[in-house]
C-alpha cells in the first residue's frame, strides 16, 4: 500500500478537540516545528454524558483549512456520519478517521463507506470500543468494498469496566491479530487514548514501536491544563518532541545467527510441549476410564484446587508469573474434564 509517509514511526499528531483558531494555529505552528507532517483535531465530540463540551462542529474546517495553508501540513479529522463526510471533504480534509465509538457500529461505518464510494482520499479506522477483532475488520472492508485503498488501523486500546492502570486497555493480541489477518493494512497506535495520562505514553508508544506498528497518533495541545476535553492525556509540542526522540526504533531486518538457533531451540521446546500434552489427554482419558468403571464422578474439587495451589507455588520457585501458570494450568483441566466426559458418555466398553 502507497503510505502516507514511509517514514517509521509516521506521527500525526494534534488536540482532541478544536476549540479556537487561535489554539488550532498556535498547536499546529508548535507541532510543524517539531516536523510533524499530519495534524489532527476532533470538530464532533459527543461525549460520554450530554451537557459538557461537544466540540465546535463544523466551522472547525475553515480552522483546519488555515492550518493547511499556513503550515502545509496535511489535516485529519474524525467523522461519524454522511454529514460529516460530506463537510469535510467539501472544506478540503485530506484524512478522515473513524472514531471507536462508530467503528463499533456497523450502521454508522456503512454510511460513511457509501458516502466515500469512489473518494480518492485516507481513512484511518480506530477499533471498536469493545474487544472484537472481526468488527474491527469488518469496518475496514465496508471502506475497502467502497474502493478506498488507504486505508490505516489505529489501535486505541478497549473500554472495560473495571479501573486499572490504563483508560482503555491495550489487549495487544487484538492488533496483532488483525495485522495477520490483514498484513496488508498499516497499523497505528494512538497511546493518548490507551493511557488516559501523559505520563504512559512514552512506554506504550515504544511497546508499539517494539510489536512492529508503522507510526503513532498523540493528542497534543498547546496548553493541555486548559483543554476542553482529554486534557490529562495530551502534551505539549515540546513534551511530545522529548516522547519521540526517547523512542528506541528497532528496524534491523536481518535476522542474525543467535536469533536462529534461539528460534530453533523454541520450535524443539514446542514440539516436546505438544507431545506431553498429547500423553496428559492420554492419561486423562484412562482416568476417565477408570472412574466411569468405579461409578466415580468426574469432577472433585479438592482434588483439583489442591492441585492448582501446588503447581502454582512450584511455578514461583521456578520465577514463573503464577497468574500464567494458573490460566496454563485452568486450560489443560478443562480439557482433560472434556475428553473425560467423552468417555464417560461412549458406548466403549469397560
Ligand atoms: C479522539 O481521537 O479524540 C477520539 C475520540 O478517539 P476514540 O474514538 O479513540 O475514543
Ligand atoms: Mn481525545
Amino acid at each position: 500500500m502507497e503510505l502516507i509517509n514511509p517514514e517509521r514511526p509516521f506521527v500525526i499528531a494534534g488536540p482532541c478537540s478544536a476549540e479556537s483558531e487561535e489554539q488550532l494555529l498556535s498547536t499546529a505552528m508548535g507541532l510543524k516545528e517539531i516536523g510533524i507532517k499530519v495534524f489532527r483535531a476532533g470538530l464532533w465530540k459527543p461525549r460520554t454524558k450530554p451537557g459538557s463540551f461537544e466540540g465546535v462542529g463544523a466551522v472547525g474546517l475553515q480552522w483546519l483549512s488555515r492550518v493547511k495553508i499556513e503550515t502545509g501540513m496535511l489535516t485529519c479529522v474524525e467523522v461519524a456520519n454522511a454529514s460529516h463526510v460530506k463537510s469535510s471533504l467539501k472544506a478540503g480534509i485530506d484524512i478522515l478517521w473513524i472514531g471507536a465509538r462508530t467503528s463499533a457500529n456497523p450502521f454508522a461505518v456503512q454510511e460513511i463507506a457509501d458516502t466515500l464510494k469512489g473518494c480518492d482520499i485516507t481513512v484511518l479506522v480506530k477499533n471498536p470500543v469493545n474487544p472484537d477483532v472481526d468488527l474491527w475488520i469488518g469496518a475496514i472492508e465496508r471502506l475497502q468494498n467502497s474502493g478506498i485503498s488507504r486505508i490505516y488501523a489505529v489501535h486505541r486500546g478497549f473500554s472495560t469496566y473495571e479501573r486499572g492502570l490504563f483508560r482503555n486497555i491495550p489487549h495487544w493480541y487484538i492488533p496483532i491479530e488483525l495485522k495477520r489477518r490483514l498484513p496488508e493494512v498499516p497499523m497505528l497506535c494512538d497511546p493518548s487514548h490507551i493511557a488516559g495520562r501523559r505520563d504512559l505514553i512514552l512506554q506504550i508508544s515504544q511497546q508499539s514501536m517494539d510489536l512492529g506498528f508503522d507510526g503513532l497518533m498523540i493528542e497534543s495541545h498547546i496548553n493541555p491544563q486548559s483543554a476542553l476535553s482529554d486534557k490529562e492525556q495530551q502534551v505539549t509540542p515540546e513534551e511530545l518532541k522529548r516522547i519521540l526522540s526517547s523512542i528506541v526504533i528497532r528496524d534491523y531486518e536481518g535476522t542474525p545467527g543467535l536469533l536462529n538457533e534461539l528460534r530453533r531451540e523454541i520450535d524443539e521446546i514446542d514440539d516436546r510441549l505438544l507431545t506431553l500434552i498429547a500423553r496428559r489427554m492420554h492419561v486423562a482419558r484412562e482416568i476417565g476410564r477408570c472412574k466411569r468403571s468405579n461409578n466415580i464422578p468426574i469432577l472433585q474439587p479438592t482434588r483439583y484446587e489442591h492441585l492448582v495451589t501446588q503447581k502454582v507455588s512450584s511455578a514461583e520457585s521456578l520465577q514463573l508469573d503464577p497468574d500464567f501458570i494458573k490460566r496454563i494450568l485452568e486450560a489443560m483441566h478443562e480439557e482433560s474434564v472434556r475428553q473425560q466426559l467423552t468417555i464417560i458418555n461412549s458406548s466403549e466398553e469397560v
